[in-house]
């Protein structure tokens, strides 16, 4: 029979991967928690329009990366989300949640975007996204920088730098587009075929293309933040203000862009040298028309999403905070009446807080004591028969050279728990 394969660019996340991604996950709870943000779980599957109406028709990510289909039993056009904010806001929406107070919230989980697979760039990949809703910039704004810096710290990542920019307001964008339609079209025969169709239809999407060629003609282009009102400059200056109070460095991208249409004034993104050119690990920025986009109400708000495979990337996997936890013990029993005390003492251990692997399968003594050592736990724990007439339990040191003693059940949990904790 054919074996079957998981999906391109989809992956598995194995045993002695996973526990990397288990520590990550339980930092960004704390993180998350530790600045009054709570969590948002909505599905992984939405409406197509979702997505068309808030990133936008002309996108990359709508044009040519989302995994949409019709649900054949009844038909509805449906997309796995390629990204968490616009699921954010359609909740938000429907539950009324800024009826009475701003919202702080986060989210985690995978994303789905039908890209091109290389490293650091994959069609099921996972983001911890965290949005504002219900709060006017800049302060909003800078608190989630602050928020990404601390995270950096928190996780031992060094060298990861700020660009910032500002996209103004839609009448500062319409102004700028006019310029830019302009000198684009005066340099019509340096555009590529994406960019041509763009031209009329949404020419500040040019701006993020990702094609080498047209780099130079984008250097060259007119710089929105130069037409900027003076609303957008104020707000501007005041998240750089407070980013200042705060004392993070940021560089400011007039280039930077970001790839979806519903930003506006505030964008930034995070940035590494070290993995190549996906390098941007976080990025982000204010959406206040989206809510209005998508049906509802106009409600201020901003947000971020990193990607969780680029930062795990770069964490040091020598930490002992990432490094995989093996169980404490490995119980492993042998000889008629063995089994009900090792079961119960595998329950008791558990209670008492030591991790613990019960031998399951049978065999020999020797092949069992062979599976304790490659589970990793420190010590075995034997039940024979001769513990059982005793009343103890042989505590077998696997990692040291110290002897194996049989004692009675608290003085084999303190030297467990001696040996971890030490
Ligand atoms: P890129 O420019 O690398 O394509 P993007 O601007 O499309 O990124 P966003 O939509 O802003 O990305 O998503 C936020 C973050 O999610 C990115 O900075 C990146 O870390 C991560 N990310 C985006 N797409 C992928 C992907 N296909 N595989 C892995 N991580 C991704
Ligand atoms: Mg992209």
């Amino acid at each position: 029979m054919e074996k079957l394969k998981a999906i391109r660019g989809m992956n598995d996340i194995l045993p002695d991967e996973s526990f990397k991604w288990e520590a990550f996950e339980h930092v960004i709870r704390e993180w998350a928690a530790s600045f009054g943000y709570k969590n948002l779980r909505t599905p992984i599957l939405e409406s197509t329009n979702l997505f068309v109406r808030s990133i936008g028709e002309v996108t990359d990510i709508v044009e040519k990366e989302m995994y949409s289909f019709s649900d054949r039993l009844n038909g509805e056009e449906l997309t796995l989300r390629p990204e968490g904010t616009a699921s954010a806001v359609r909740a938000v929406i429907e539950h009324n949640l800024t009826y009475s107070a701003p919202q702080r919230v986060y989210y985690m989980g995978p994303m789905f975007r039908h890209e091109r697979p290389q490293k650091g760039r994959y069609r099921q990949f996972h983001q911890v996204g965290v949005e504002s809703m219900g709060i006017p910039g800049s302060d909003i704004d800078a608190e989630h920088i602050l928020m990404g810096a601390s995270l950096w710290r928190e996780l031992g990542l060094e060298e990861i730098s700020l660009e910032v920019n500002s996209l103004g307001s839609s009448e500062d964008r319409a102004t700028f587009k006019e310029a830019l339609v302009e000198y684009l079209t005066a340099r019509r025969d340096e555009l590529d075929e994406d960019s041509i169709r763009r031209l009329t239809k949404n020419p500040l999407r040019i701006l993020d293309s990702k094609n080498p060629d047209m780099q130079s003609v984008i250097e060259g282009a007119p710089k929105l933040i130069n037409f900027l009102s003076d609303k957008s400059q104020k707000i501007f200056d005041e998240f750089k203000r407070v980013l200042d109070i705060n004392r993070i460095d940021c560089r400011v991208n007039p280039t930077l862009v970001r790839g979806l249409d519903y930003y506006n004034d505030i964008v930034y993104e995070w940035k590494t040298e070290k993995l190549g050119s996906q390098g941007t690990i976080c990025a982000g920025g204010r959406y206040d028309g989206l809510s209005e986009q998508i049906g509802g109400k106009a409600i201020p708000a901003c947000g971020f999403a990193m990607g969780i495979e680029r930062i795990l990337a770069l964490v040091d996997l020598n930490s002992r905070r990432f490094s995989v936890k093996s169980p404490d013990a490995y119980l492993i029993y042998s000889g008629q009446g063995t089994d009900v005390i090792a079961w119960e003492t595998a329950q008791r251990f558990r209670a008492d807080g030591i991790s613990c692997v019960l031998h399951c399968g049978g065999g020999s003594f020797k092949s069992q004591m062979k599976r304790a050592d490659s589970s990793g736990a420190n010590f075995a724990v034997i039940v024979g028969e001769e513990e059982l007439s005793q009343g103890g339990l042989t505590v077998k040191p696997l990692r040291t050279g110290d002897l194996q003693q049989t004692v009675k059940y608290d003085a084999a949990i303190a030297l467990i728990k001696d040996a971890r904790d030490s």
